[in-house]
């Protein structure tokens, strides 16, 4: 388990699967039983079409058997006609043995006036008079309805575009559709956030100034108005906004960033003025902008050329900052993690001027988080949480929040009531690798991805810089068709050049016996390849360790807290980018060659971990180490391989 340095083999052309529930769990559906206005409107129109549209169909379905008025006259005069049904403007004519012919005459003249006018003597005719057919009355009561109808949808069209700040539906655009968590509704606190103290700290003082404006209005302190909460997914930003909130007792108003963008230019701007108004109502308030790269990305830069509707709303968040009045007492907290990508504009004094980082946990705030989810969980006695934690590098707070929750619906599942030390290390591959599939695979398929994983544990299991194999799986999980766990044995925060060219090594190790064993290739290494590239390129361009030395990458800006991005740079020239393309092979090659080494000379060793892995499917770290025979702690004294790249 842990910052898993795993190497998952992918199917070609695999799609992504779709999370699967355990057996047994239903995905929650929410009925809403709230008054859906959009919907009552759509229905409303339907019914308001279609309704005259029926009846005129029903109308003119007698439209076969229709004489034009001056043949009727003709039909009457010749005294072809037995008799005459008069009903409203309709005229039912009986040419006897049951024939029956329908015509109309016009509105405002009687049957006995028509009659005079073409000179027929009424008294030659029989015929019946009825005032207003069925028809007519119909057509009536319809007009009625659909001016009811009409009057209605105005009706609601206005109670719609009058409604509050939580309006939304079709009408209600401009509104910001903004959470609003009301004063001392939000329960999180911050001993609900483990292992960020430094951030803590920093944020301690917006609670005071949002608990007492009054004190630092009277010493006329500039207060902190944006506070930019950075790091990366899922260490707890979005729990640390809530908390601060909490903390301070203050309304919370929280949206996400791309809540603010509709189809509409102009909408995001208008949501972001609702927004800052309502909150600037109820201050003291925070608002928290979850997610705030998806607006605050730097402007006219999309790969589209330019997003009017972004910069809008952007433009309209830097505006509504700048209009602060002194005492207004809202301060802003947004989060991302993308702070390379923000706009400079938005990171300027008075506005996001405050960033407070919030890192992955180390071993103790690893701890702490897991004893803060660990409660109410029926956990065995005998399990050791130091090792839980220390097993669990480069696991996020969220990630470590849903392993617990996964171990729990492990033994939910199976019925048991005490959840073990296997269920989380179970549940810790699970929430790193997706859960685990049984495909119906042939031997042979089998044997290529035991070969591809084996390569990866045997190339890193002899290179002495290089962490333990802690799992080996030919059991499908994911989009992986077998991986290989390599996590780091302890935290660490720098990685040397020889510990790079090793990782690099691991990550051929899976092509690598493809090549050795079948003299061919599988589509299953296109993530290693990936990572492997991105890997000796930083060492050549981050970290200068090529003979190139420091390269010069011209103006910074570009930076990320997390890693430059090589195509983000364009200032630098052609022949330069040559060399580093030079350079990132050469690294690659020399670790291919360290590579193919060892796992020719270890070729035995890696047949015998690929017979248990066709037995067993999974290897523990104590069963790999018995079947290779050499401890990694001889490896390591030994020292046999080496990357020769200089
Ligand atoms: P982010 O916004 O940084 O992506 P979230 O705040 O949404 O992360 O975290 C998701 C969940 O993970 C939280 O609701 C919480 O349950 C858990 N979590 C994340 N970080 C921590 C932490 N530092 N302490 C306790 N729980 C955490
Ligand atoms: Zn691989
Ligand atoms: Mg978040």
């Amino acid at each position: 388990m842990a910052k898993a340095k795993e190497q998952p083999k992918k199917p070609a052309g695999q799609k992504p699967s779709i999370p699967q529930l355990p057996p047994g769990m239903r995905p929650v559906r929410m009925w809403s039983f709230r008054f859906d206005m959009k919907k009552l409107l759509i229905w409303l129109l339907v019914i308001f079409l279609f309704v005259p549209a029926i009846f005129s169909w029903i109308g003119s379905s007698t439209s076969g058997m229709t004489e034009t008025l001056t043949q009727a006259m003709e039909d009457i005069r010749a005294g072809k006609v037995k008799s005459v049904d008069v009903s409203g403007d309709n005229l039912i004519l009986d040419y006897g043995n049951n024939n029956l012919k329908f015509s109309t005459k016009e509105t405002g003249q009687s049957f006995t006036q028509l009659l005079t006018q073409y000179k027929i003597d009424p008294s030659s005719v029989t015929f019946t008079v009825q005032n207003g057919s069925f028809m007519d009355k119909l057509g009536n009561v319809l007009n009625i309805l659909s001016f009811l109808l009409m009057a209605f949808f105005f009706v609601m069209i206005f109670r719609q575009m009058r409604q509050g700040q939580n309006g939304g539906g079709m009408f209600g655009m401009g509104r910001s559709k903004a959470k609003l968590f009301a004063k001392g509704k939000q329960d999180v606190r911050f001993a609900d956030v483990a292992g960020v103290d430094e951030a803590k700290q920093e944020l301690e003082e917006v609670v005071d100034f949002l608990k007492h404006p009054a004190k630092y209005h009277k010493v006329g302190a500039r207060t902190p108005k944006g506070v930019l909460l950075v790091g990366p997914a899922g260490v707890g930003k979005t729990l640390m906004a809530r908390a601060v909130a909490g903390e301070a007792g203050v309304p919370f108003f929280s949206m996400a960033g791309s809540e603010f963008m509709e189809m509409l230019v102009g909408v995001g701007a208008s949501r972001v003025r609702d927004l800052f108004d309502t909150a600037k109502k109820a201050a003291p308030a925070i608002i928290f902008i979850d997610e705030i790269d998806a607006i605050g990305r730097t402007r006219g830069a999309g790969a589209m050329g330019g997003h009017d509707e972004r910069d809008q709303t952007l433009n309209q968040i830097l505006v509504e900052m700048d209009g602060f009045a002194p005492n207004d007492s809202v301060i802003v907290l947004a989060a991302t993690n993308r702070p390379d990508v923000l706009d400079q504009a938005l990171v300027r004094p008075g506005r996001f001027d405050r960033r407070v980082t919030l890192d992955m946990p180390d071993i103790e705030g690893r701890k702490k988080t897991l004893a803060i989810h660990a409660k109410g969980k029926p956990f065995a006695k005998n399990i050791n949480w130091e090792d839980v934690a220390k097993r669990t590098v480069g696991f996020t707070g969220a990630d470590l929040e849903n392993m617990l929750n996964e171990a729990a619906i492990l033994i939910a599942r199976e019925g048991r009531d005490e959840i073990t030390f296997d269920d989380i290390e179970e549940a810790a591959t699970k929430v790193k690798m997706g859960p685990s599939k049984k495909r119906i695979q042939s031997e042979n398929d089998r044997r290529m991805t035991a070969y591809h994983e084996a390569g990866h544990a045997i190339a890193t299991h002899f290179l002495s810089h290089t962490d333990p194999v802690h799992r080996i799986s030919i059991i499908s999980r994911g989009r992986a068709l077998g991986f290989t766990m390599i996590p780091p044995a302890v935290d660490k925060y720098q990685s040397t050049r020889v510990e790079l060219l090793e990782e690099i090594c691991t990550l051929l190790g899976g092509r690598a016996a493809e090549k050795l064993i079948y003299n061919d290739l599988t589509a299953g290494a296109s993530s290693d390849i990936d990572r492997l590239t991105r890997l000796a390129r930083a060492m050549v361009i981050d970290y200068g360790m090529s003979p190139l030395g420091p390269i010069d990458f011209g103006p910074q800006e570009g930076m990320s807290e997390w890693g430059r991005t090589y195509l983000e740079q364009t200032d630098v020239s052609d022949s330069k980018r040559a060399e580093i393309d030079r350079e990132v092979k050469r690294i690659v090659n020399a670790c291919e060659k360290t590579t193919m080494d060892i796992l020719t000379k270890k070729r035995k060793v890696m047949d015998r971990v690929v017979a248990a892995l066709m037995e067993k499917e999974s290897l523990e770290r104590e069963e790999f180490e018995k079947i290779v025979g050499v401890s990694k702690a001889d490896v390591i004294k030994k020292n046999e391989f080496v990357v020769e790249y200089s």
